[in-house]
């Protein structure tokens, strides 16, 4: 890594992807540190708003990217407007019906053709195989391989950075109070059905909620 060298964030306007931005800030100075964050046809409009007041609150640029084409492949919760989180056992291979199949991959390649032409080498990533919902397109060798593709078709050094690839929740805030980034945990959004304040049932609110209480740390979105 040389001094120069820039990141770009992948910023969904949620905890896991705010603490990442703080992690980029911290390791690569936040002068060096610009926000992706995309505009996939998701049903809460209100992640894309927060992702803008979290870059501006810690002073980054944000841009918005639209990709909505989720939408018209169907059967996903986040997505589609006709199926609810939870109401559904999930689909075939036993995930859950908020996988959106492919996103990441399609983010990370997007986000990848966004750095290249602006030569940033550095993509940021808050995905996590701890996950509770096992997203097969969060796992390591997903994203392993991912790298090996995108440098390999863009003939380009690109390094993707997992920051909280094995941590847990309660890890992840840990994390993110020692990158002096739980102020800016106030401004995200992780509620599955879009409500804030959260609504604190959906299994995206209830992990949050193991994780602060884990951590020991009161959540600064609810408190
Ligand atoms: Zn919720």
């Amino acid at each position: 890594m040389t001094k120069s060298s820039k990141a770009v964030v992948v910023l969904s306007g949620g905890q896991d992807s705010t603490t990442c931005l703080y992690w980029a800030m911290d390791r690569f100075g936040s002068e060096r540190v610009t926000t992706l964050t995309f505009d996939y046809g998701q049903r809460h409009r209100i992640e894309i708003d927060c992702a803008r007041k979290i870059a501006e609150f810690a002073g980054v640029n944000n841009t918005v990217l639209p990709i909505n084409t989720f939408a018209a492949l169907g059967g996903d919760a986040l997505t589609d407007t006709k199926i609810s989180v939870g109401s559904d056992p999930g689909n075939a291979s036993g995930l859950p019906n908020t996988f959106v199949p492919g996103r990441n991959i399609i983010f990370l390649t997007f986000a990848a053709a966004f750095a290249y032409q602006r030569g940033i080498e550095h993509l940021v990533t808050g995905v996590a195989e701890t996950d509770y919902s096992g997203y097969p397109d969060c796992r390591e060798g997903t994203m392993a391989a991912l790298q090996k593709t995108l440098q390999a078709g863009m003939e380009s050094k690109l390094r993707i950075h997992t920051p909280l690839m094995h941590l847990s929740k309660q890890k992840t805030v840990e994390l993110a109070r020692e990158l002096k980034s739980l102020e800016a945990m106030a401004l995200t959004h992780t509620c599955y059905n879009g409500a804030r304040p959260p609504c604190g049932e959906c299994p995206a609110c209830v992990l949050r909620a193991k994780g602060f209480f884990e951590a020991g740390i009161a959540d600064p979105l609810v408190n």
